[in-house]
């Protein structure tokens, strides 16, 4: 058996040892006699797997007890539409950072629901490669929330501060954070949050699921015509269970939580090393005149990293041969082009010394 180095941006590796767990686990788990795929939801043997993967979380992520976790579906993006849903229903108006694509879907959806979203600040004007600072942050006199998306997974820009979503009136508003290619790669301070919301498909688990994190204060701001699946208080006082959950999802995403604790060390210990990992790469990137990435260094994202040849009539020949020598899935967004190496939790150091090496040899006989 063999496997490969994977740089895919989602759905992206997963860590060995929890697929050799749920390997192990898969057709009797702990001697029940049957798959955790196989098993009811409400059964008392799932839902203590449930429950162990909220404390699990809640503990890694240090979760404050007004928080609620949510264990959903429909991806990140049904919570580009459940997000304004949950905090519009008092009026007001949504505004956004906005410093890519995903955050881009996210202002379309909103405006598609309700009208209107203001833009607070932006990256626009220069493409996306420098992202705004606090000063640059002018929120609507109505403003209800404030969106951000602080790692643009194809863009590769990350916001280098949590912002504060104070308006003109000097009233702050909750902060939204579309969390889906950071969650877990570092310590997070919950509490500057109103919702946090991640797929799971990047450094949580399998796709499927989706994780919220919610403020109990803002579980009753929902509009009236609420679909019950898309309604935070609903989910909340359901334990997620409204409906069949993604029951293998969240079973994976526990053990991945379970890896993070005990195997790693927790969330510091995971940012040193993913620190390291991106440092590595950005190094490589920037001692040569044949890669490049755009992204001015104060933003440049720890978990994607987009670079692109000096010459991008050898792309296939870079990935074509990156994947022979076991690099899979380097190809940029179909999008944007070029390259992109996805660094999740998942991927070992050992799969950034093995690219840092590979390009710096198609270099020496390419370049
Ligand atoms: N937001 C971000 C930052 C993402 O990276 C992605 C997926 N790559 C999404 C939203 C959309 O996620 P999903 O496919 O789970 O809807």
């Amino acid at each position: 058996m063999t496997r490969h180095y994977n740089f895919c941006a989602g759905p992206a590796a997963l860590p060995t040892a929890v697929l050799e767990r749920a390997q192990r686990e898969m057709l009797d788990y702990q001697g029940r006699g049957l798959s955790v795929m196989e098993m009811s939801h409400r059964s008392s043997e799932y839902v203590a797997i449930a429950e162990r993967a909220e404390a699990d979380l809640r503990e890694l992520l240090a979760v404050p007890d007004n928080y609620r976790v949510l264990f959903t579906q429909g991806g990140a993006t049904q919570q580009f539409a459940a997000v304004p849903m949950n905090l519009l229903g008092r009026g007001g108006r949504a505004n956004f950072i906005e410093t890519g694509i995903w955050g881009n879907k996210a202002i379309k959806e909103a405006r598609h629901l309700f009208g209107s979203a203001h833009i607070a600040a932006s990256s626009a004007e220069n493409g996306h490669v420098e992202a705004p600072q606090q000063a640059d942050i002018a929120l609507s006199d109505d403003a209800a929330y404030l969106h951000v998306t602080p790692n643009e997974t194809i863009g590769g820009l990350a916001l280098d501060f949590v912002p504060v979503a104070r308006r003109g009136d000097g009233v702050e508003v909750p902060l939204v954070a579309d969390l889906s290619s950071t969650i877990l790669s570092e310590p997070l301070d919950v509490s500057r949050f109103g919702v946090i919301y991640a797929g799971a498909q990047k450094n949580i688990g399998p796709a499927g699921l989706v994780l919220v994190i919610v403020r109990d204060d803002l579980l009753d701001q929902a509009v009236s015509e609420m679909p019950s699946l898309f309604s935070y208080r609903q989910l909340a006082e359901a334990g997620s269970m409204i409906n069949t959950p993604a029951t293998y999802s969240w079973y994976l995403a526990g053990l991945v939580f379970d890896w993070l604790k005990r195997d790693v060390g927790g969330l510091e210990a995971m940012a040193e090393i993913n620190d390291r990992k991106a440092a590595k790469l950005y190094e490589a990137i920037d001692r040569s005149d044949f890669y490049s990435n755009p992204i001015a260094v104060r933003n440049r994202s720890k978990m994607n990293v987009p670079f692109v040849l000096a010459d991008s009539a050898l792309d296939n020949a870079f990935l074509e041969e990156a994947e022979a020598a076991g690099l899979l899935n380097l190809k940029g967004h179909r999008s944007v082009g070029g390259m992109r190496a996805s660094l999740y939790n998942a991927v070992p150091e050992s799969a950034v010394d093995a690219l840092v090496a590979f390009m710096g040899d198609f270099e020496k006989r390419r370049g």
